[in-house]
């Protein structure tokens, strides 16, 4: 690349960093846990997020902010859950930056949540340079896109915190091989949380649901923790 180019990237990257870091001091004093699902396009982000807002909401104050490069179809789908979403459009960026969340919550009183989502446009290469001041970073990779995209992409894999394989249901029917993804998930993250879900039958969103709860709730503080299940009138 050309200098000059490199240097308005390192200036981008710089402020992006800088901005993400207000975001992530703002999540903190809210008590929100952040986190953020990341995909190539394809890979089932929407109908898991659904799945898990849908879970989440009879004991969490769960909202959601979406990317896409047009259409709020996502968002539209998203709002049948009856949690607080919002699109983010971004024409023809293939990411979400610290600047475009900062402006997606105006208005929101964070305090007001106990897990906010983030779903980032489905591209796993230049979401990976950006932090969006989260907790936690999912990379979703599905079933039917092979057992080898970690080694295609290792850097999104680098940046993530926890790999989410997705479709579970379609893993027999495309001769998905679930240790040879791990073992390569491994090669690239050496000790990666993964986990392996269908947002079709419910494998293991069960335990994606739970260690989101531990964390929001850990997240809180003592004096915060609300009680898991509310009662529901
Ligand atoms: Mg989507
Ligand atoms: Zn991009």
């Amino acid at each position: 690349m050309h200098p000059r180019l490199v240097e308005v990237r390192q200036k981008v990257l710089k402020r992006n960093d800088l901005l993400a870091r207000e975001l992530r001091e703002r999540f903190r004093a809210a008590g929100v846990f952040v986190v953020t699902l990341v995909s190539s396009p394809g890979s089932g982000k929407t109908a898991f997020l659904e799945k898990t807002l849908s879970l989440l909401q009879p004991q969490m104050r769960v909202a959601a902010l979406v990317g896409d490069l047009a259409t709020d179809n996502d968002a539209v789908r998203l709002a049948r859950s009856m949690v607080p979403v919002r699109q983010i459009t971004t024409g023809t960026v293939c990411h979400l930056d610290a600047e475009m969340i900062d402006k997606a919550l105006s208005g929101w009183n964070l305090s007001e949540f106990d897990l906010l989502f983030v779903e980032n446009v489905g591209n796993l290469v230049c979401p990976s340079s950006y932090d969006l001041g989260e907790d936690l970073r999912a990379v979703l990779m599905s079933v039917t896109e092979g057992e080898d995209k970690p080694l295609k992409y290792p850097t999104i894999f680098n940046t993530a915190d926890l790999a989410v394989i997705t479709k579970m249901d379609l893993a027999v029917a495309v001769e998905f091989d679930s240790e040879a993804a791990k073992r390569n998930i491994g090669a690239v993250r050496p000790g990666m949380e993964v986990l392996a879900v269908s947002s079709k039958t419910g494998e293991g969103l069960d335990l994606w649901v739970n260690r989101l709860i531990q964390a929001a709730l850990q997240k809180h503080g003592s004096a915060n923790v609300r009680p898991l299940i509310e009662a529901q009138n």
